[in-house]
Order: C-alpha cells, then sequence, then structure tokens
C-alpha cells in the first residue's frame, strides 16, 4: 500500500545552556539504556519467532525500563518500540538468510514526538528530559531563505517523530514533517523544472538560469598543467605537492558545483517546482563526446547533490531519456542535427525558432517528463513545464506568469506569449 503521507526531514541546530546540555546529555544515555534493556529483556524470547510487535514489547519491558533507568514514561514508551523496531528489522533479515546479531544503541540519539516535544511559534522548543522539560531555541537561517520554514511556517506539514543527535557538542534536531499527499501534489501533476547538464555551462534550466561553466574549465586547465608538471618530477615533495593540489582543486570544484545544484533548487523553489527533470547520463560518453573524466565526474556529483537536496525540500528529481534534446526544437518539435549550426547556437530548420542551444536543450528535458504524464491510458496527468514567463501544458497551451513576476525580464519567450494573449 502505498503511504498517504509525504514525509520530509528538516534539519536545525538548537542553542543550549550549559546546564541543560547536561540534562540532555543525560537523556541520550539513559535511552541507549533503555532501548538496550528492551532489546536485552525480549532478544532470546524473539529467537523462535517471525516478528515481534511493538505492544508486545511494551508490555513486556516498560516497567523495567522505569526501573531501572531515568527516562520519563513517554520516553520508555519510545525506547520499547525503537527496540521493537530494531528486533523486528533483524528478525525480517534472519528471514532472508542473512547472519543478524542482537542491535546495539549506540548512536548518540533520542527520539522525540507530539507528546515528548512542543513547538512554539517564537521558534523555541520544549523537550522532555530525564528530569524537568527544558526550552531551547531553535538556531535557524537569519532571512527566510532556509528551507526548513517551508515547513516550520507551513499549516499543510505536521510535526512527526524527530531525533534529537549531538554532533562535535553541538545538539541537532532532526525534525520530521509528513503531510497528506493531495491531488495537486502527486508525481503524476505540478510543474517541472527541465535541466541541461554541460560541459560549456554546467547547467542551464528552462526558466533561462545559467550557470556557465568557464569558471570550472578555466581552473581545472591550470591544475591539469601543475598537475602534469609535477608528476613528471616524481620526487616526494612533488607527489605530496600535488595530492595537496588535489585536494584544493576537490575543494573548489566542489563549491563550484554545490553553487549550481543550490542555485537549481532554489529555482525549482521559486517558480513552485515539484519536480526537476535531468538526463539520464549513464551512457554518458555516447552523448558527449567531448566530456573529460572531469566533466564526467562532475556531473555525478550535481546530480549526487540534487538528489539529497531535493528530498530535503520535498521536489521529486527524475531523470529522461537524454536522445534527442539537443537537436530537437522546443517550440515545434522539429529534430534534425541540421538545427545545430554551431555548439551554442540553436535554430530551428523548419520553424526558424533560434536561440541558445543549453537553453532549448533544457526545455526539451523538461517537456519530456511533462508529456510523460501524459499517458492517454492514465489521463491523469497535469503537468506543466516552468519557463521564464509562463508555463506550458503537454499540448502546447501556454500560461504566462502574472504581471510583476519578474520585472527585468527581457526574454524572447515573453515577447511571443503576449503577441499570442493579446
Ligand atoms: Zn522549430
Amino acid at each position: 500500500m502505498p503511504d498517504e503521507y509525504d514525509r520530509r526531514t528538516a534539519v536545525t541546530r538548537i542553542a543550549v545552556s550549559e546546564s541543560d546540555r547536561e540534562l540532555l546529555e543525560q537523556t541520550i544515555t539513559e535511552w541507549k539504556r533503555a532501548c538496550q534493556l528492551a532489546a536485552d529483556l525480549v532478544w532470546n524470547r524473539a529467537q523462535s519467532r517471525e516478528t515481534v510487535r511493538r505492544g508486545e514489547v511494551q508490555s513486556l519491558t516498560y516497567d523495567e525500563i522505569r526501573n531501572r533507568t531515568s527516562v520519563g514514561s513517554q520516553h520508555a514508551i519510545l525506547a520499547t518500540r525503537r527496540a521493537a523496531d530494531a528486533i523486528a528489522s533483524c528478525l525480517e533479515q534472519r528471514a532472508r538468510g542473512k547472519r543478524t546479531s542482537k542491535p546495539q544503541f549506540t548512536a548518540p540519539t533520542v527520539t522525540y514526538d507530539q507528546r515528548s516535544m512542543t513547538m512554539f511559534d517564537d521558534g523555541s522548543v520544549s523537550l522532555a528530559t530525564v528530569e524537568d522539560r527544558i526550552q531551547c531555541q531553535l538556531v535557524l537561517p537569519k532571512d527566510d531563505s532556509g528551507y526548513q520554514h517551508q515547513f516550520l511556517d507551513s499549516d499543510d506539514w505536521t510535526l512527526t517523530e524527530s531525533t534529537l543527535t549531538v554532533r562535535d557538542s553541538d545538539f541537532y534536531l532532526h525534525l520530521g514533517f509528513r503531510r497528506p499527499l493531495t491531488d495537486t501534489r502527486t508525481a503524476e501533476n505540478g510543474t517541472v523544472l527541465g535541466v541541461d547538464l554541460g560541459v560549456e555551462n554546467v547547467a542551464v534550466t528552462s526558466t533561462a538560469k545559467f550557470y556557465s561553466g568557464s569558471r570550472l574549465n578555466h581552473r581545472r586547465d591550470e591544475f591539469e598543467r601543475v598537475r602534469g608538471s609535477l608528476q613528471r618530477c616524481g620526487t616526494r615533495s612533488a607527489r605530496r605537492t600535488l595530492k595537496r593540489v588535489g585536494g584544493r582543486q576537490r575543494r573548489y570544484t566542489d563549491d563550484v558545483l554545490h553553487r549550481v545544484s543550490n542555485g537549481i533548487v532554489a529555482e525549482a523553489l521559486r517558480y513552485d517546482c515539484t519536480a526537476i527533470a535531468v538526463e539520464n547520463l549513464d551512457d554518458i560518453k555516447e552523448r558527449l563526446p567531448n566530456a573529460s573524466w572531469f566533466h564526467m565526474w562532475a556531473f555525478r556529483r550535481v546530480i549526487g547533490q540534487l538528489e539529497y537536496k531535493c528530498r530535503e525540500r520535498g521536489i521529486r528529481l527524475v531523470k529522461v531519456n537524454p536522445e534527442h534534446t539537443s537537436q530537437r526544437c522546443a517550440e515545434c518539435g522539429h529534430s534534425s542535427s541540421a538545427n545545430r549550426p554551431s555548439r551554442d547556437r540553436f535554430r530551428c530548420e523548419r520553424c526558424g525558432n533560434r536561440g541558445n542551444a543549453d537553453y532549448n536543450a533544457a526545455k526539451n528535458i523538461g517537456f519530456r517528463y511533462v508529456r510523460r504524464g501524459q499517458q492517454p491510458s492514465r489521463r491523469t496527468g497535469h503537468r506543466q513545464l516552468a519557463l521564464k514567463s509562463g508555463t506550458v501544458s503537454p499540448n502546447g497551451e501556454f500560461d504566462a506568469y502574472p504581471d510583476g513576476f519578474e520585472d527585468e525580464f527581457t526574454d524572447k519567450l515573453r515577447s511571443e506569449s503576449s503577441a499570442r494573449n493579446t
């Protein structure tokens, strides 16, 4: 049965006073003990079984947990559930022929639910501990740009089970949210952002956002030169320098790529997109013969970053068949290699549509996914493609954004659409 909820996690640090810090650390320690105790108590009995139920583990272990640890009543219940789930998963793996052993609870975390944690409108949170509740302030990004706000400030998303964890002596809450799946935000619906990944431009979106590859390519050439001359030296100090240069190159490249993936996700949020479509680059060598090992590494990196950044923000990342996306005309659908007089330029030999080739490709990529939702057998798709000036439905109908949506707008598409609309 499909999950009837969309689920997301928002991570935030919390500010904790010195005395509260001690209480939270004790709570984590006692929570781990409580989970372990519950697992220890039912492990032997569970050996002859196919599975264990939460209620059963709770009735067998709750009193012992209250007697032998200092967790409160709600945390005792949550610990019995945590242990029951861990054992059930062990038994399930064993049934599939895997070797398993008794669960050990060592991670520095503790689970919270609506009864042990309360969120307030002023951005503070109250947390149950081994003694009294404490109240802490969430440390969110200063402006409203933090993605956490879309969950915290929304009536659609409800807080569910969350996890408190400590890392480098800072405390973080992994806040679990859920909302019911609705008709307008399912896989078959919503607005799609098309993204073309390439060499000259790292990425171009169907909303005409360009991320130039020049900074990346220029730096890469520089590094390659240094690497080449150092490699020829072959001395130990040259190898050390090489390693350092390699690390620096990697960090620099990663930084550039993170800006690109952050920008793409921001663009999707700005245009209220539910999905981002990229090309399936499994056969990247054939698609981009001039892509070096470096570019292939960079593509995989951007897609990997997009995967988790999209997940965090409730956007689907989908991969479409890359065939002809660079040769097809996004306006009239005519596909021919003659449409590409040069690497950068696109000029349709049938309808005369002209423009940047990567931008044309980004629209094709997005549109391919829009069309995929439009299979007549299902009759459920209401997807549309996000352009800079408006959206396009699967049958090509253009719907302009309200006036003033983008003041600095100078794109060809809008002049065309306003001509069409008047
Ligand atoms: Zn055309």
